[in-house]
């Protein structure tokens, strides 16, 4: 594409923005730049399928907007420490030191984004290596009028921000202790029980840093205003995360920025909704959970990113074993189709007839591909797009005149790009096939001559070929389309 063609484009990108609950058209602070800055994980233990569903989301976003042309810039938080004391309680029951406990799953936290093929183009923002800048934020909302320091820490006061609830669409009357379930049941010196708080005092045997109200620690929610302002400037294009970081986490981030700087903090809001585990929210807090490295196990990291972003990130998603299998079944076939199409450019001489045809075909399927993110990233529609046009190689494919080397060339051009996007890194390693051409065209003539036994009604000789293809480790499933393939020992090993 042009820079012309991209920017036609992405003006017709639409993203649903909380802060108004309607669609908008993107347009970023500043022409062809956009900024984001998305909430990660508090590391007190293993990322989850749940966790996973947002950060695919947000890698996706990334890199469909740098598809568009945008040069983007993406800071993401890590919480290793926070008041409302999960991280505390972990290293009490574990016995760890405070600080070997979040540098042991800071780290797994990296290596769990990298298993699931998310881009390494972030910012990282380490909340303990940026106390300072949160001391100083607490510092200027003191100064502004808006903050108060109490007997055992400091709080901001929502009654001086008159926009407070907009976000969330609540009244401030109707906030009671407990809401949200993240409102501090034990914040005993707060003016009014929607106060929240910016800098909490140590007890004894907590970790402390020094502030002009004492030994302390920061409010988690004062932590993402003081960075995402530090790398990206006081007003954002996207900002989000999981549904339940909206309340009170975003509407307190609204707060603490927009009193500081009495300018609009984010343009867009995105929240993802969450995913169920059985009956239930899959969630840290309840034990209802299963990490990425269990499910990666189960099945594997491609068809765990397929399923996710399968659905629309605005709709919940169960996570269920037999919903599992059939991305798996589709991941199978897609490699197969691309282990097919590398073949032919490596095989066949043929000369290329009705090249423009070709073309024209794939510009459609990919002007349909990109409307689907166009409209506030709609990954489902990407998805089924995309195997509708794997359902129509494959017939093509099983037609006696097939494609040739540059009708090959132009579809694995166009799965190179809508891959990237949608398995990210992993499409390279763990998608596209690493396997010889000739194997695959061994393995083809091999399923074609069992199918011809199998329609001569000659079943035994046809289950041979099977089982010796299985013994040789590749994997055959037959399907109502057709026999797909694929072999173990060429999936990525190292885990
Ligand atoms: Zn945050």
């Amino acid at each position: 594409m042009t820079p012309r063609e991209k920017r036609r484009i992405s003006a017709k990108l639409r993203i649903y923005n909380s802060l108004t609950r309607s669609k908008e058209p993107f347009v970023p602070l500043e022409s062809r730049k956009a900024r984001m800055y998305t909430c990660g994980l508090t590391v007190n233990y293993l990322m989850h399928v749940g966790h996973a569903r947002t950060y695919l989301v947000w890698d996706v976003v990334e890199r469909f907007l740098e598809y568009l042309g945008y040069e983007v810039r993406h800071v993401s938080n890590i919480t290793d420490i926070s008041v409302d004391d999960n991280i505390l309680k972990r290293v009490r029951e574990s016995g760890e030191a405070f600080q070997q406990l979040t540098t042991r799953h800071t780290r797994d936290y990296y290596r769990d984004r990298q298993l699931l093929g998310i881009r390494d183009s972030y910012t990282y923002a380490v909340a303990t290596q940026h106390i300072q800048e949160m001391i100083e934020l607490v510092q200027q909302l003191i100064d502004r009028g808006v903050a108060y320091e109490a007997e055992d820490g400091v709080y901001f006061r929502i009654s001086a921000f008159p926009r407070y609830g907009r976000l969330a669409g609540i009244d401030l009357s109707t906030l009671q202790a407990g809401a949200g379930g993240r409102v501090d049941k034990d914040e005993y010196d707060k003016q009014h029980v929607g106060d929240f708080v910016l800098w909490k005092k140590a007890k004894p045997g907590e970790p402390f840093w020094q502030s002009p109200w004492g030994p302390g620690r920061p409010g988690w929610h004062i932590e993402c205003s003081a960075m995402s302002m530090k790398y990206l400037g006081e007003t954002i294009d996207i900002s989000g995360g999981g549904e339940d970081n909206l309340f009170p986490h975003h509407e307190n981030s609204i707060a603490q920025a927009e009193a500081a700087t009495g300018k609009p903090y984010v343009r867009y809001w995105m929240h993802v909704r969450h995913l169920k585990l059985g009956t239930e929210k899959m969630s840290k807090s309840t034990g209802n959970f299963l990490t990425i490295r269990d499910a990666i196990d189960q099945f594997d990291a491609p068809t765990l990113r397929l399923f996710l972003l399968s659905t629309h990130y605005r709709k919940p998603i169960t996570f269920a074993t037999d919903s599992l299998q059939r991305a798996q079944l589709q991941v199978i076939r897609l490699r197969q189709l691309l282990s097919r199409l590398t073949a032919i450019i490596a095989h066949s001489t043929n000369v290329a007839e009705n090249q423009s045809k070709e073309d024209m075909l794939m510009e459609k399927a990919r002007s349909q591909f990109e409307q689907g993110l166009l409209d506030d990233f709609n990954t489902g529609r990407m998805v089924s797009q995309l195997f509708q046009v794997v359902n129509h190689l494959q017939r093509r494919l099983e037609a006696q005149d097939g494609l040739d080397p540059a009708q090959a060339q132009v579809w694995l051009k166009f799965f190179e790009d809508v891959g990237t996007i949608l398995f990210g890194d992993l499409y390279v390693s763990e998608v596209l096939p690493q396997i010889d051409p000739v194997v695959v065209s061994l393995v083809e003539l091999l399923l074609s001559t069992r199918e011809r036994l199998r329609e001569e009604k000659r079943y035994e000789e046809a289950d041979k070929i099977r089982r010796e293809l299985e013994r040789a480790g590749f994997e055959i499933t037959d399907t109502k389309t057709g026999t797909s393939w694929w072999t173990k020992s060429l999936k990525r090993e190292e885990k």
